[in-house]
């Protein structure tokens, strides 16, 4: 038994107090990174248009550059062509004639709109020239299909602030904007620590009763898909020397996250240690299956003595591999993003229909491995079965994990439910 006093809270509280500290996070500092590098990083700068987007008014398709009123009005003759990457070499275009244009190209001067070059019918004149008219049932408005100059991004704009996480369509639209490389967040390194006596690292056989770390490899992923740095320290083994040791080395990253050792038992060590150096408990448990053992909490500056150190949050998170896995995603994965200068959000909540019947529990939340179907109109989730939340092979057959709020006791086909994204 700890010697720190339960403070056990619902699901809701304890990750409303997660973001609360999320809240307060001082930025970590930044670094220069080439854009190819700088997928899943966050901006730590503003990307800016460095001209006006498009930069010219633009095709959006193959046609016609035309006055869309002479258009309506009768037939244009074809007077040249302007490709994408070229200008119309200027000059005025006489009344009643058109440019054949290319998707991306400029529309010359003078002319208001683009006619899909299916939506016209040509006729060749005299000396091989031609000339063109609304096919029937067609009609052309002034603007349409072109993009004018400036419509999407004026000179000078702010495209993306500080604080987004650098995907694909970020990426792009920077490079659209001529950054060969960007200021992002140094990501927050966290230290992760499995204890337990029973633990040998993967590449060593295990022994009768022993298992394989499986947490710190889980944890590291986890830690990296949020945008941290993730360094597995030691095992240690639930003696009070080597939890006090990797408390220390820990403590010099930015966050630590403990596997294990946070239950009622006996041997359950970590939050005993913690204490002893001084930590603050924000909660010591959440209504919540799997993961109803987990600890968050805060060591206080120590300037002096074994364990001195700045400032450091720590979770600590049950080592049944499910309620590690579960707990991360709820509490550590949120306020890892808003430590990498991500801002506060919560966890990845969906909503889906429950395809097949789901059984909640009086007084905790299960957030429980199910499969969600992707479906474009209806997307549909079902609880998987498992032994438990240390069935990781249950747990790799699922893709989510549904949420099941503490006070139904039953869910049932059809009914709409929160589903947590991994
Ligand atoms: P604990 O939370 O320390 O009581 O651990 C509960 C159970 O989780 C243990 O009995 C192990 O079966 C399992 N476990 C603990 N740590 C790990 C780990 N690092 N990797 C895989 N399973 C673990
Ligand atoms: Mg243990």
């Amino acid at each position: 038994m700890g010697s720190t006093p339960l403070q056990v809270m619902d699901f809701d509280t304890a990750l409303k107090i997660v973001l609360e500290h999320a809240r307060g996070l001082k930025p970590l500092s930044t670094e220069r990174v080439g854009l190819s590098d700088s997928r899943a990083r966050v901006l730590a700068q503003e990307v800016r248009a460095d001209r006006d987007q498009p930069a010219f008014n633009r095709s959006t398709r193959d046609g016609f550059a035309v006055r869309a009123s002479e258009l309506s009005a009768g037939t244009l003759h074809v007077a040249g062509q302007v490709r994408a990457g070229q200008n119309w070499p200027g000059g005025e275009i006489a009344d009643r004639a058109c440019v054949e244009i290319m998707t991306g190209a400029p529309v010359p001067e003078g002319f208001d709109a683009v006619v899909m070059v299916e939506h016209v019918e040509l006729k060749q004149v005299e000396r091989g020239e031609t000339s063109i008219t609304l096919s029937a049932g067609r009609s052309l408005k002034p603007g349409e299909n072109v993009v004018p100059r400036g419509a999407e991004a004026r000179n000078g704009d702010l495209v993306l602030g500080a604080g987004t996480p650098m995907g694909a369509a970020e990426i792009a639209l920077a490079a659209s904007c001529g950054y060969v490389d960007v200021e992002v967040f140094v990501q927050p390194k966290v230290a992760i620590v499995a204890t337990g006596d029973e633990l040998v690292d993967v590449g060593v056989e295990p022994q009768e009763g022993q298992i394989r770390n499986s947490n710190g490899y889980a944890l590291k992923a986890m830690v990296e898909e949020a945008g941290g740095f993730g360094g597995r320290l030691e095992i240690a083994r639930d003696l009070r020397e080597e939890v006090r040791e990797r408390v220390a080395q820990g403590r010099m990253w930015n966050l630590i996250v403990f596997s294990g050792g946070v239950s009622m038992g006996e041997y359950d060590l970590v939050e005993e240690v913690l204490a002893e150096y001084g930590a603050e408990f924000f909660f010591t448990g959440v209504k919540m299956q799997p993961g109803k053992p987990v600890v968050f909490g805060r060591l206080p500056e120590r300037t002096s003595g074994s364990g001195a150190g700045p400032e450091c949050y720590f979770f600590g998170l049950p080592g049944n591999p499910i309620s590690t896995q579960v707990t991360f995603h709820c509490f550590v994965e949120p306020f890892l993003r808003a430590m990498g200068g991500g801002g506060l959000s919560g966890p990845r909540f969906v909503q889906a229909t429950l395809s097949e019947d789901a059984e909640g529990k009086a007084g905790l939340t299960r957030i429980l491995p199910a499969r969600l179907t992707y479906d474009r109109i209806r997307p549909e989730v079902r609880v998987v079965g498992w032994q438990g939340s240390g069935d990781l092979a249950a747990n790799a057959r699922a893709n989510c994990y549904a949420v099941l709020p503490d006070g139904v006791e039953r869910f049932i086909a059809g009914d709409v439910i929160t589903v947590l994204l991994r």
